[in-house]
């Protein structure tokens, strides 16, 4: 059962690892393939375990679960990561679940051509068996972020996998940028170093392609890992409707539906996002993509979005087609009341601005908002706006942010496309 390649870097037998028990009662999800352990799930562990070390997971009987990554300082002290005995994750399961999780989207990506997509998602973590570690792929760079102890003291080892697996699939590489300032790392005890890992330093100005159309990218110091790529395919989808329409793009950040829009002949387009700097990205990219898209009227404000559309006059029906894309409003289970409540209020004015035949494409991307609470909410909005909707479109995530079914948490995006029919 030993593995050797893992031997080799842990200098512990398999027969050695700490060994964790469950509390009677608490194994059932995690047989169930679910990658989260909770600390209060915990009876005993055999012995001392190092932060990131691995460990055999058991039940309160002694009968092998999984093996997962151990961290005493987190509330997820175990990151579950294999549930059969006989394939400890050693260097060898590290580099695979890279090579695996690559080669799924190397299709995505057209370098050669340069024409269509180039940015796109590499690891998904835990959805790609790799707890806590996202890579973004940006036009030749790729983006590491990192939030779990098990991942950070293996870094050097996934750095190694993704170098390889992209010259595998013939993906160009000229720098892996690590993005270390999230909030997570802190409550899982890591320090927050962000910086160039590998090859060259991402540039500033770089500029991506998605779907044919042209965007800033900062790795850097963007959102999240520079673009929000979880939206590839739900911006044609968007777009696809948008001929003739008088657009709202809120929460626009880059501007990317908006643009999208644009290019299918959307008469105009209203750019807000809360952040100066975002609408400053979005009236980068309408004129990047200037030559594509109509000569439609274009215009940008920085707004609180709640507060714009609450304003908007009743009966004045500037906009026929709203996008609401907000930020992760429910950032934990205790505050989900409170987002239903806010993702209601928000669609309720976004329905309440639209005329009949109105459209609405309405995002969630909260983790703890399930898909039925999105839709009741939504469904909420419409009923207190008084109005009558169809949906015509169920949206979610693209293959390169695939939804792991063992792990439901994993379905983090929802949006639908909808009609106000009265
Ligand atoms: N639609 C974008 C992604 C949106 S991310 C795309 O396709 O790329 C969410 C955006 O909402 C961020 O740009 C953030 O700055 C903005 N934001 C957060 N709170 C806001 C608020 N109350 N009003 C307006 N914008 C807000």
């Amino acid at each position: 059962m030993e593995n050797p390649a893992w031997n080799e870097v842990v200098g512990t037998p398999v027969s050695a690892l700490p060994v964790v028990s469950i509390r009677a009662g608490k194994e059932k999800l995690l047989r169930n393939r679910h990658p989260w352990g909770f600390s209060g799930a915990i009876e005993r562990i055999s012995h001392p375990a190092t932060d990131g070390d691995l460990v055999r997971v058991v039940d309160s009987r002694g009968r092998f679960i999984a093996y997962a990554g151990y961290n005493s300082r987190s509330q997820t002290a175990l990151r579950l990561l294999e549930w059969d005995v006989d394939r400890v994750p050693g260097d060898e399961w590290w580099s695979e679940r890279v090579r695996e999780s690559v080669a799924r989207r190397s299709h995505l990506l057209s370098p050669q051509d340069g024409t269509e997509t180039d940015a796109c998602r590499l690891v998904h973590a835990e959805a790609d068996y790799l707890p806590g570690v996202v890579c973004d792929y940006y036009a030749g760079f790729i983006s590491i972020q990192i939030t779990t102890a098990v991942a950070e003291v293996r870094k050097a080892l996934l750095l190694d996998a993704l170098i390889a697996a992209c010259a595998t699939e013939h993906l160009p590489l000229l720098g892996i940028y690590e993005r270390g300032d999230l909030d997570v790392r802190k409550i899982e005890g890591l320090d927050s170093a962000s910086g160039t890992r590998w090859g060259k330093s991402p540039p500033e100005g770089l500029t991506i392609q998605e779907s044919g159309l042209q965007f800033g990218c900062s790795i850097v110091s963007g959102q999240k890992s520079g673009f929000y790529c979880d939206q590839r395919n739900n911006r044609l989808r968007v777009e696809s409707y948008s001929r003739d329409r008088n657009v709202l793009d809120a929460f626009c950040y880059s501007g990317a539906f908006g643009v999208h829009a644009l290019r299918s002949g959307a008469r105009t387009v209203h750019f807000v996002d809360s952040s100066a700097d975002a609408v400053v990205e979005a009236e980068k990219s309408v004129e990047l993509n200037r030559h594509r898209g109509s000569a439609a009227g274009v215009t940008f404000d920085v707004a609180n979005v709640f507060e714009f559309l609450r304003a908007i006059e009743a009966g004045t029906y500037p906009y026929d087609y709203i996008i609401l894309d907000p930020p992760k409003l429910a950032m934990s289970a205790a505050h989900l009341s409170d987002a239903l409540r806010a993702y209601k209020d928000l669609n309720m004015w976004a329905i309440r601005a639209l005329p009949v035949e109105g459209l609405l494409a309405t995002f969630s991307c909260s983790g703890r908002v399930s898909r039925e609470d999105f839709r009741r909410a939504v469904a909420w909005a419409a009923n207190d706006a008084g109005r009558e909707v169809h949906i015509l479109e169920t949206l979610g995530q693209p293959e390169d942010h695939p939804v792991r079914l063992s792990f439901p948490e994993s379905e983090y995006l929802k949006g639908y496309l909808l009609r106000v029919v009265r």
